[in-house]
């Protein structure tokens, strides 16, 4: 099926409640049938976006375009935007049914029609059998479900979603995130979803919007995000990882089109050898740092040779079935690494154990 998606296009949005600045300087562009989620922080401006997008609110400075066009003086119904805002009320005195029917009814499709749509989407978001029930007989999970079908059930080309499954336990979030993914792609709609959920936005997203106290921090894919975090705060804000400092940085050129980066830490005592992609560098003279995952760390063989190596004394350890969460300690660095539970049996945690990681499994980070 072709996609019914649009483009949007935020330029340069900022956005002020008095003299509270809530958004700044937002540029996203969500091309047709991109799943964006934005993920941040409880206050950090994700709802204001959406509602800017949405045109519930007016954005300060900046200019929203929705596939080119400027809707700055479009109203927020016209937009033809399928919506779901946190706390965004079901209308108390309809049922279920005639909930999800409202947008069919205003778009004046048959009841036949409206009928049938309506009873495949009860199913699909499995409220089969109440159909007849009016919100207030329905648990918070239940009716949050029935706002998300009520916004997507007219195939809306652009669908904003505000913690869209934040009611819902864990089963059943997995069940509606896979769903949403699902519609949404089959039919190509553009999703923007708000979360404060990083599994969620992992699973469920083309891209990532990363905002902290109003700013985007990141827009990309989740693996650049992850592997390739663009400054501290989002290394540090997705999942979980260790920053070292990085002294005496000196760059060359790779023969790989990458950048041999040869500094030295704490860590490795003396050289540690980084790459990195060349665009990344902003300076020759800061000094940075570098984000290293547990999962990059891995304990090192006798007689191997490895980019780097390091000798840690083991401290705290949780079992965590699969593996085992340790903490490292090297010099006053106090680093997360994760082992695999053999392994870890196997080591004799009287002696420093040494560890290796790859040039390549890190991120240099300038700020
Ligand atoms: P999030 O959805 O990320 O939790 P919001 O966009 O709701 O954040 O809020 C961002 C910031 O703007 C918060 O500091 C909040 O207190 C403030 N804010 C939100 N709505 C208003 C409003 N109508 N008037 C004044 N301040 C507001
Ligand atoms: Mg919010």
């Amino acid at each position: 099926m072709k996609g019914i998606g649009q483009e949007l296009s935020v330029q340069n949005v900022s956005k002020y409640y008095g003299s509270f600045k809530a958004l700044t300087d937002i540029n996203l562009v969500c091309k047709p049938g991109e799943f964006v989620s934005i993920l941040g922080s409880s206050g950090s401006g994700k709802t204001t976006l959406l509602k800017v997008i949405a045109g519930f609110e007016r954005c300060s400075d900046g200019k929203i375009f929705i596939n080119g066009k400027d809707v700055a003086n479009v109203p927020c119904f016209k937009r033809n935007i399928g919506m779901l805002f946190q706390n965004y009320a079901l209308f108390p005195h309809l049922t279920v049914a005639q909930n999800i029917a409202y947008p069919l009814k205003l778009r004046k499709l048959k009841k036949a029609e409206i009928d049938k749509k309506v009873s495949d989407m009860i199913d699909l978001i499995k409220l089969t059998g109440l159909g007849d029930r009016y919100p207030r007989q329905l648990s918070g999970g239940q009716q949050q479900r029935v706002g998300l079908a009520r916004a997507i059930i007219y195939n809306p080309p652009l669908l904003l979603l505000d913690e869209p499954l934040g009611a819902l336990d864990k089963n059943l979030r997995h069940e509606m995130q896979f769903e949403i993914k699902r519609i949404t792609h089959e039919l190509g709609m553009t999703t923007i979803s708000v979360t404060h959920d990083q599994e969620e936005a992992f699973s469920m997203s083309d891209k990532i919007c990363i905002v902290s106290a109003g700013q985007i921090q990141q827009f990309a894919t989740p693996e650049q995000i992850y592997e390739k975090p663009a400054n501290r705060f989002v290394a540090e804000f997705m999942g979980t990882t260790n920053i070292i400092p990085l002294k005496d940085a000196v760059y060359t050129d790779g023969d790989d089109g990458k950048t041999l980066v040869v500094g030295t830490s704490e860590l490795t005592n003396g050289k540690c050898v980084l790459k990195t992609e060349t665009k990344s560098i902003k300076s020759q003279d800061t000094n940075p740092f570098f984000a290293l995952r547990p999962e990059a760390i891995h304990l090192a063989k006798e007689g191997s040779v490895y980019d780097n190596t390091f000798e840690a004394e083991l401290t705290e350890s949780i079992y965590l079935g699969q593996y085992v969460k340790a903490k490292a300690k090297v010099g006053s660095l106090l680093l997360n690494v994760t082992l695999d539970v053999r392994e870890y049996r196997a080591l004799d945690l009287t002696q420093k154990v040494k560890f290796c990681f790859d040039a390549e499994h890190t991120a240099i980070l300038y700020s």
